[in-house]
């Protein structure tokens, strides 16, 4: 279902009746709204929209916010709609009703009823018994109800509302394996970008070593070991550079270091 505005007041009026459509048309599409706006714009006492507004928070169709007012020392409540506790709020009502005239069109099959012929009751057979089959406010004799009428009116609204509520029903589903996949969604995508940040870390950390030092002496294993240890791996480079001195040129070490700087700039 899309919560259209109409529906929304639909639901709404429900709860508070139809003197809280003002305050309701108030309350649409925003967020926060202190409760001496909603009197002043729907005209009406401060104590009244208090007393639609706790209903609609009994119902779980409204939340608040509370700031204190610092110079008179007083709260001040902030009020906004809740969407979706709305929808399933609308949901449950039609699934109540529902069950309701599932319930008196069962009755209606296996009882008998009696009405007066003034309208004043509609009796079961036991009460219509009890009163021997008078009209327990007018006296008058009472008949058997034509009950065809009844069921045949229970089975075609039964029958409307229960399309209804499976097109909500469904949708209901739908929307909850939304959020549920969107939920997966956000845990692998965090997981995804850990696993990157720590390949790239990696990466980091390891092609340098490897690479500056080809040979691979007690040194570079050392560096391999502890890469995190940055002190410690550019000493180690240093002593590689020495060692290599004392066999070839100096000038090979550093060119190794360069191009591991270089390397390091392009990551
Ligand atoms: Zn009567």
């Amino acid at each position: 279902m899309r919560l259209t505005k109409i529906k929304v007041v639909e639901i709404l009026t429900s709860v508070i009746g139809e003197d809280g459509i003002p305050l309701i048309e108030e309350l649409l599409g925003k967020e926060n709204v202190s409760e001496f706006d909603l009197a002043t714009k729907t005209k009406k006492d401060i104590k009244i929209i208090r007393r639609m507004l706790y209903l609609l928070y009994n119902h779980n169709l409204v939340c608040f916010t509370r700031k204190k007012d610092k110079q008179k020392g007083w709260y001040i409540y902030y009020w906004t709609l809740l969407p979706e506790s709305i929808r399933f709020n609308h949901f449950k009502m039609k699934r109540d009703l529902l069950e309701r005239l599932k319930k008196r069109l069962e009755e209606e099959k296996q009882e008998l009823f009696f009405v007066c012929p003034n309208e004043c009751v509609r009796l079961n057979f036991d009460n219509a018994m009890n009163f021997e089959f008078h009209c327990p406010e007018c006296g008058e004799l009472i008949s058997q109800d034509n009950q065809d009428e009844k069921i045949t009116h229970f089975e075609k609204r039964i029958s409307e509302l229960q399309k209804e509520f499976d097109i909500l029903q469904e949708q209901r589903k739908v929307r909850r394996t939304d959020t549920r996949t969107k939920r997966k969604e956000v845990v692998s995508k965090k997981k995804v970008t850990a696993r990157k940040k720590k390949e790239v870390k990696k990466a980091k950390e390891k092609k340098p070593v490897t690479k500056a030092v080809p040979k691979k002496t007690k040194v570079t294993k050392k560096e391999i070991s502890k890469p995190k240890n940055t002190k410690k791996g550019s000493i180690a480079k240093k002593k590689v550079a020495r060692e290599k001195a004392s066999v070839k040129k100096k000038s090979v070490s550093k060119k190794a270091k360069k191009t591991t700087e270089n390397k390091l700039k392009k990551k």
